[in-house]
């Protein structure tokens, strides 16, 4: 039981819920029973019993009566056990699945007792079903047993065992029933509408408390841990923003800066997620907070997830800057030894200045003189582990922005990133056209190559992506090889010249690759989801995606992210086999439908639910023993704002109506736990 279930202690077997109940609340008349009645209780006497059938087809049929008519039992499994239990002409009350043979109702293996003036009107509760294992039921242990054993500890403890822990006020204002009613009324509902009212109960304090840490932490470092101070915005940004941007901010970039800068400036630490869709612009705003993190003598670090972008961000970087008096230098994973020793002395002695680079610029050789900030982008491929690593880089911890590669939602925001401020780029640079997306089925690809010969006529350049879910997956590899000859005998050299860039090539061959796309030396590139994330060229303006049922909403968006950049008209074809599941079938039409990264995060959590999102499936945040962040938004959100207002009103619970909160959470810590089960 321990080991099987994480069964130890009272509590546990408290919230060991049941994930179903069935009705026993009251006795049906056998005449009631039609093809519509699933499970039914019956009382009545019964009628006989004979064991009919031999070896296979051996079973016990008996005949129970009530006042209404006949119901027939038969049992194939434990014939001699009940032929000794039944006695004709005894009462009985038996439940269970309904079934008509040749007419007639009839139940298998009905659950059976002797019929008393206890039971004469059925439970007075729905029983509940528990989660087992295999294992267990061998034991014993089956569903039913656990029941028992619940049934059991209510009758033992009382209303002081499951102390209240949320205070009247919040009870009222949500209309949530007490703790111990709800426990029990989880377990042993006396109807439906009870037990629903427990399951809500129960899942808003879950997510309260679930808050209420996320909460204290981000409030916490607000008040007390000590900031880095940026005090002055000076010459590097000024001259740069003034003589070297190459366009204007929009009003969301701005603002977003604005909330960085204020931040910055407060002597307290800053940790702030930065949410924009593909294509925002959040380049930019980092690139602009660091040049006021140099002003007042601090260095910055900004980590990509992968070579090719930081790389990316290297050059696009360094270009921008380049009639300003900066060091910036990149660091990755193949930066040559040779190269490598003076970047990390200059890192050391203070005269690097940005640090741009993959994580290999917060591994613990490079050690920084005076690191005041750094920038994560693309978050989902970073962990949580790393962003506690860039805060031990400096006696006082650097600043941090996480920038997100698509939105994420709302909900998924505000538990798994909760502890972080939100800033949000809620509109894209002028000029650009919607991207036209359509769905086509892969006898449909002449069509699509085309299309792309008429785009490349026109100057433009396209993507071709083939799925590799893992880099190391066989199958995914030759299918990109077959896709590779098959685009080339559509577009044959030397009219035609293609890149092509996977995992397994070497670094320097995937970025020479690159930059022939890059610089219009190669009409069309052919690749795996290693271009997936922030690659820039503007020029492209056609985004195929090959077996596209292959992925999910974020990363078609993100690779749909690839073209529009430019002024040119763009589009994305998504291709698929011509059997499509539902889910991928959704998963099209709302990409055809919205060109809407939030949208389509909001989507993409419907669909997959919370476990399975990206980058939070190893921090278990998101999962819950009763709460669904996506299907109990709403109480998510009312645990959500209690918290927010008891917090701001009364951060250290010194009020009377938080001492039940108080409490329950000194008795988290200290872990208390209950006479342990035998
Ligand atoms: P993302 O938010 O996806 O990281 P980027 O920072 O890569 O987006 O920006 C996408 C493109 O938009 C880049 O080419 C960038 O130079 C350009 N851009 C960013 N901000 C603006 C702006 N305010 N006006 C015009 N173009 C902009
Ligand atoms: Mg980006």
């Amino acid at each position: 039981m321990r080991k099987e279930l994480h069964i130890f202690t009272f509590k546990d077997l408290l919230e060991h819920f049941p994930h179903r109940h069935i009705d026993k609340t009251h006795v049906d008349t056998i005449a009631s029973l039609n093809h519509n009645t699933e499970y039914a209780q019956v009382a009545g006497i019964l009628l006989d019993f004979e064991i009919i059938g031999a070896q296979r087809s051996k079973r016990l049929v008996a005949h129970l009566k009530d006042q209404t008519g006949i119901i027939e039992l038969v049992w194939f499994q434990g014939i001699g056990w009940v032929e000794k239990l039944l006695q004709v002409g005894k009462a009985y009350l038996i439940f269970g699945k309904v079934g008509f043979f040749m007419g007639k109702p009839q139940i298998a293996h009905p659950d059976l007792e002797i019929y008393t003036t206890q039971n004469a009107t059925g439970k007075s509760h729905l029983e509940p079903i528990y989660p087992t294992t295999e294992k267990l039921k061998a034991k014993g242990l089956h569903a039913k047993a656990i029941g028992n054993l619940t049934q059991e500890l209510f009758k033992q403890i009382s209303e002081k065992d499951v102390l209240e822990n949320l205070p009247e006020n919040i009870l009222q204002q949500y209309k949530l029933i007490g703790r111990y009613q709800a426990y029990q009324q989880i377990h042993l509902p006396t109807n439906m509408s009870n037990f629903h009212q427990a399951t809500r109960r129960l899942k808003f304090e879950e997510l309260f408390f679930a808050q209420f840490s996320i909460q204290l932490i981000k409030l916490g470092r607000q008040q007390f841990s000590r900031g880095l101070v940026f005090e002055k915005v000076g010459e590097l940004f000024t001259n740069f923003y003034e003589n070297e941007m190459p366009f204007q901010l929009t009003g969301a970039q701005k603002r977003v800066l604005k909330e960085i800068r204020k931040d910055t400036a407060s002597a307290r630490q800053m940790n702030r997620l930065l949410q924009g869709d593909v294509g925002s612009g959040k380049t930019m705003v980092a690139l602009l907070s660091m040049l006021i993190a140099a002003d007042n003598d601090f260095q910055s670090v900004l980590m990509a997830p992968t070579e090719i972008l930081a790389q990316q961000h290297f050059n696009t970087i360094k270009a921008q800057l380049k009639n300003i008096d900066i060091n910036v230098q990149l660091l990755t994973g193949s930066t040559t030894a040779k190269n490598r020793k003076p970047i990390l002395a200059g890192c050391e002695d203070g005269t690097v200045q940005i640090l741009i680079g993959t994580h290999a610029v917060i591994e613990d050789k490079v050690i920084f003189k005076n690191l005041g900030y750094a920038v994560v982008d693309e978050q989902h491929k970073f962990g949580v582990a790393q962003r506690a690593k860039i805060w031990k880089k400096n006696t006082i911890p650097p600043h941090v922005l996480v920038m997100t590669a698509t939105p994420i939602p709302r909900t998924l925001a505000l538990t798994a990133y909760g502890d972080l401020d939100y800033s949000i780029i809620d509109e894209l640079p002028p000029g650009r056209q919607p991207i036209t997306t359509v769905h086509r089925f892969e006898n449909g690809r002449p069509q699509v190559m085309d299309f792309i010969k008429e785009q490349l006529k026109l100057g433009r350049q396209a993507y071709i992506i083939y799925p590799l879910i893992e880099e190391s997956s066989k199958m995914d590899y030759e299918n990109l090889m077959k896709g590779f000859e098959e685009v080339k005998s559509f577009f044959p050299e030397p009219k035609y010249w293609i890149s092509m860039v996977h995992g397994k090539q070497t670094s320097d061959l995937k970025e020479s690759n690159m930059v022939k796309f890059v610089t219009g030396d190669t009409h069309i590139l052919v690749g795996t989801t290693v271009i997936e994330v922030g690659v820039n060229v503007p020029n492209a303006s056609v985004m195929v995606i090959e077996s596209s049922e292959k992925f999910g909403l974020s990363q078609l968006h993100q690779l749909r992210g690839r073209v529009g950049r430019g002024a040119e008209k763009s589009y994305c074809v998504l291709i698929t086999g011509n059997k499509l599941s539902n889910d991928a079938r959704e998963r099209m039409k709302i990409m055809t439908e919205t060109n809407d990264g939030f949208k389509i995060a909001e989507k993409d959590l419907e669909i997959r639910g919370p476990g399975e999102m990206e980058g939070t499936r190893q921090s278990g945040a998101l999962l819950f023993k009763l709460a669904n962040i996506v299907t109990d938004k709403n109480i998510l959100e009312a645990a959500r704002d209690s918290v927010a207002n008891i917090l701001e009103n009364d951060y250290e619970l010194n009020a009377p109506e938080n001492q039940l909160i108080k409490n329950y959470l000194q008795l988290q810590k200290t872990k208390t736990q209950w006479s342990k089960i035998s």
